[in-house]
């Protein structure tokens, strides 16, 4: 756009990304168990979570047979601290920034998005659909 870097990193106090997933039905919602396959495809230890109870919606009248009825956001905050400031002013790799982030507290989408998969709140299928699995 023409901007010099400098002056467009100084204007920004963080960067916010978001998505939409869509929630589970309140009306059909039973728990599940994931098989050990489909807990490792989604980044998770397989002894950790085959006893953990996971949601899903049967599919009802209420949510049109999909089993899903609304939308919540999950996001992640890059706060631009100094050095994160000076990393974007440097072009340095996003995977390097990233784990910058990371170590200054930075929420990432995944872990928001597993949240609400832990909640109850929406599935490890829909999250999956959404957010890439580090
Ligand atoms: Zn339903």
């Amino acid at each position: 756009m023409g901007v010099d870097p400098y002056n467009f990193v100084s204007a920004l106090n963080c960067i916010l990304a978001q998505r939409l997933v869509r929630m589970i039905c309140a009306n059909c919602k039973k728990p599940v168990h994931y098989a050990d396959q489909m807990l490792t495809e989604s980044g998770l230890k397989p002894e950790q979570y085959r006893d953990f109870i996971f949601y899903e919606g049967e599919g009802c009248l209420d949510c049109n047979g999909t089993g899903y009825r609304g939308r919540t956001a999950i996001q992640e905050l890059l706060d631009l601290s100094d050095h994160i400031r000076e990393m974007i002013i440097e072009r340095r790799p996003t995977s390097e920034i990233k784990r910058a982030g990371h170590d200054e507290g930075m929420t990432f989408l995944r872990d928001s998005a597993l949240e609400k998969v832990f909640g109850g709140i929406t599935t490890l299928k829909e999250i999956n659909k959404v957010t890439f699995i580090e």
